[in-house]
């Protein structure tokens, strides 16, 4: 029973790669020699004096952190309690991914990789890849659904501009769950010079720990920018959407273990959770295994991945990394599903009230306050995972502005 308990409190990963029993790495044979590359080397490349200089002068100088910690004053008026905004949406590129790509691009670079591969679905991570592939020298090769490409041309542009070739990929849906098997039969087929870059805190062992670890830096702000608001390091609930969960693990990280702060972790409900069309990954979700890790998957009676959908690009991803899994199984996590709809208008609340316009991903956990009520002396610190630019003609078509 004893050792059960201590199992259940640990949130971090194991030597082994697991989130109590979610995690691992599930990967065709082929496969082993690069991943097992990584494995070995992560944790002793990431501790080098050296490259944690490098890595926190980009976080610096290049995307601008830290990012600001910012009192909603309005919006903490309307709803009756102190909301601070954790500003992802200010780094460059505008959103948490960067921090996740500078420090893989790192990885690769001193594990003698000279050519990047990436998977996207919206493109925001194939940006932040082709971004750091431009700033290192890399060649970058991103692999995207058929759909995806024709869906958001401007992130296309942008990957093109900045010298990344994008593959399409023609075969089933023509979404993110294609573009992710045709980037790891590249990587099989590239053992050598390849490293690719995961988006999110998803794939085998050790993909989520190490993104987890580069989005680390969002909750270690948090820590300090906390205190000097507050004068207290924790708040009283964290809140962040899931996709995959990177911006939602770097958020919760340095406080996984503080009894004291809740955590909320927000997922699309798209339609409705029982309309057939929605993400909500926890609810609908059975154990089982996607892109080399076993997790909560939204799946059929025989095993088939079901089609995820979120007005969202972002959040539309039968999956949540095993790290939320866990967090999920273990009830550390209060899990929540919000409609396209309140996503929408909480999205233009924001606007109005504080003059920022969010990533529709972010607007999701910016959604919960209308659902759930909190103390007046509650802090509640919720991640701005990123700006609504690449949104605004979902905004305009959905509002009819
Ligand atoms: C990609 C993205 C997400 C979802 O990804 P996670 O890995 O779950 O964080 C959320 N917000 C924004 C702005 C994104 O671009």
């Amino acid at each position: 029973m004893n050792g059960n308990k201590e199992n259940n409190m640990n949130y971090n990963v194991n030597e082994k790669g697991y989130y109590g029993e979610f995690g691992g790495a599930y990967i065709p044979e082929m496969l082993y020699p690069n991943v097992e590359e990584l494995r070995q080397n992560y944790l002793k490349v990431m501790a080098e004096p050296e490259f944690q200089k490098e890595f926190n002068q980009l976080l610096k100088d290049y995307v601008g952190r830290p990012s600001p910690l910012y009192f909603a004053k309005r919006l903490s008026e309307k709803y009756n309690t102190k909301i601070y905004l954790k500003r992802e949406d200010l780094n460059h590129t505008g959103a948490h991914k960067i921090n996740n790509t500078i420090g893989q691009i790192l990885m690769a670079k001193r594990l003698g990789k000279h050519r990047i591969i990436a998977e996207t679905g919206a493109g925001q991570h194939g940006v932040a890849t082709a971004t750091v592939c431009a700033l290192m020298g890399l060649e970058c090769i991103v692999y995207m659904g058929e759909i995806d490409i024709k869906r958001q041309a401007p992130n296309v542009a942008r990957m093109k501009m900045l010298g990344a070739t994008v593959i399409p990929a023609l075969s089933g849906s023509r979404t993110l769950k294609d573009a992710t098997n045709e980037a790891i039969r590249d990587w099989i087929n590239n053992p050598v010079d390849t490293h690719y870059i995961i988006g999110s805190a998803i794939g085998p062992h050790p993909y989520p720990d190490m993104v987890t670890k580069f989005q680390s830096i969002i909750s270690e702000e948090i820590k300090w920018q906390l205190k000097e608001h507050e004068g207290r390091e924790n708040p009283d609930y964290l809140v962040a959407c899931i996709g995959g969960g990177s911006n939602a693990a770097g958020t919760y990280y340095h406080f996984l273990h503080e009894n004291d702060v809740n955590i909320i972790a927000v997922e699309a409900a798209g339609l409705g959770v029982d309309s057939g069309e929605s993400a909500a990954t926890s609810v609908l979700g059975k154990e089982g295994i996607i892109h080399g890790c076993k997790t909560l998957l939204m799946q059929t009676n025989d095993g088939q991945i079901t089609e995820p959908y979120s007005i969202s690009a972002g959040l539309d991803y039968p999956g949540v990394g095993p790290m939320h899994a866990h967090l999920c199984k273990t009830g550390r996590a209060e899990f929540m599903a919000i409609t396209d709809d309140e996503a929408m208008k909480a999205g233009l609340e924001l606007c109005k009230l504080e003059g920022i316009i969010p990533a529709i991903e972010s607007s999701h956990a910016l959604a919960i306050f209308e659902q759930k009520s909190f103390k007046s002396d509650d802090v509640v610190v919720v991640s701005l995972s990123g700006r609504g630019d690449k949104d605004l003609e979902n905004y305009i078509e959905y509002f009819k502005i």
